[in-house]
């Protein structure tokens, strides 16, 4: 069975084409500047790209050139669209609705549609990517992923904010939480490598990339998760502030004179390690600077690890113990100093890592001391597979 696994995003899209019976990527690529000019596809197959610039108007053109793509007779992988089981796509909410992923039927196009004004800026183009999936693909199963899905086990006390109860009745005022599919993938891939039923465990998961967000899972179950109502809650992430005091936004609005939407685009786009370092986003540039001797790049960065670290403390206590944690995207799996302070000053905790094992950039392991009580892995997020197995379950059990 092969299934393409879509995320379409405002502009631009991602794509995959795995092969199920061993799960190997047949293709991917990636879309870039969809209804802007400049138009380009990226598309990849055993590490060779092929490049295709054209004017592309809208996400329906855009994936007529994947499918054009996959089927090509000199770099195609496939040779008929036939060969498509189905296609899995990633939906970012799927607000309350949905604690796992769905075939999509009108009920669901309905949903993903009321959950856009808790996500405008990805339910639709979400949305515009199934639409155009099912013009092109008519009598292909489609199935949706949810980002929010894995966190639907959270119990209320968790997910409700004190605030009047009745914003929550009215407007779906609450955390949601974001990530899931990394989440439950990575959590998924822990479990295995330490031989251990997902059932039986306590475990934390760090997905670390520019953004980012921390879950407690008990027993395969998301308990509790740093993001929220939005993906601004939280950690200190690359651009975004994360958890700050409420009363910050009116003092910016009254007192500083900004507007709403000033306040808006500097909480998620100027701040985080950027705001604070005013050095960069990216972590490697920031760590770079603070070799130089830049104490707002060394500022930033202690920030981000000691928040990192209050959370996983949190979340011990949430769980009552922890048996792995886990570190996965682009700092967690890559950086060695990221997590080595991140972990520092935790052995109390009965966690320890591994020197010589921390210096693992991009694969799965152990980073964790044979000492250390708490096992610690790096492991690569793979959304896409875990949308794809989904994918196939759900076709599977029509
Ligand atoms: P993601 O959102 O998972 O694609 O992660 C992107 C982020 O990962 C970037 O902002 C980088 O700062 C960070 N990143 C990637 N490689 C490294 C590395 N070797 N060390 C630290 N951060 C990294």
């Amino acid at each position: 069975m092969k299934i393409l696994v879509i995320n379409c995003g405002s502009s631009s899209l991602k794509y995959q084409l795995i092969n199920m019976e061993d799960e190997n990527v047949l293709a991917k690529g990636l879309v870039e500047r969809i209804g802007i000019e400049g138009s380009i596809l990226t598309h990849k197959v055993n590490g060779e790209k092929y490049i295709t610039e054209q004017p592309m108007e809208d996400h329906k053109i855009a994936i007529k050139l994947v499918l054009n793509a996959l089927v090509d007779k000199d770099y195609g992988v496939i040779k008929d669209m036939s060969e498509i089981s189905a296609v899995g796509h990633r939906v970012v909410h799927g607000g309350e609705k949905y604690a796992n992923s769905v075939l999509v039927d009108e009920d669901v196009v309905k949903a993903i549609k009321d959950c856009a004004k808790l996500a405008p800026l990805h339910n639709v183009p979400n949305m515009i990517g199934i639409n155009a999936c099912k013009e092109l693909m008519p009598d292909t199963p489609m199935v949706a992923t949810f980002d929010t899905a894995f966190h639907q086990t959270l119990p209320n006390y968790a997910y409700t904010y004190a605030v009047p109860y009745d914003l929550y009745e009215k407007y779906g005022v609450r955390k949601y939480g974001f990530h899931g599919t990394s989440h439950k993938f990575v959590s998924i891939e822990a479990a295995k490598m330490m031989g251990k039923d997902i059932r039986s465990l306590k475990i934390i998961t760090c997905h670390l990339g520019n953004g980012a967000s921390v879950c407690a899972i008990d027993g395969g179950k998301s308990i509790d998760t740093s993001m929220g109502f939005t993906p601004l809650a939280g950690l200190c992430m690359g651009t975004r502030c994360g958890d700050i005091d409420p009363a910050v936004i009116p003092f910016l609005v009254k007192s500083v004179g900004m507007s709403i939407d000033e306040v808006d685009t500097l909480m998620n786009k100027k701040s985080g390690v950027l705001g604070v370092s005013g050095v960069s986003s990216d972590f490697r540039d920031v760590l770079a600077e603070e070799a130089k001797g830049n104490k707002r790049a060394e500022l930033a960065l202690n920030v981000y690890t000691y928040r990192v670290k209050s959370v996983i403390g949190s979340y011990i206590a949430a769980l009552n113990g922890v048996d792995c944690i886990v570190f996965t995207a682009g700092s967690g799996e890559n950086s060695e100093p990221l997590r080595r302070r991140i972990c520092a000053g935790l052995s109390n905790l009965g966690i320890v890592l591994d020197k010589e094992r921390n210096n693992v950039m991009g694969k799965p392991a152990q980073i964790s001391s044979d000492d250390s009580k708490v096992k610690v892995f790096a492991i690569p997020t793979n959304e896409e597979l875990m949308i794809a197995r989904d994918t196939k379950e759900i076709v599977e059990g029509r």
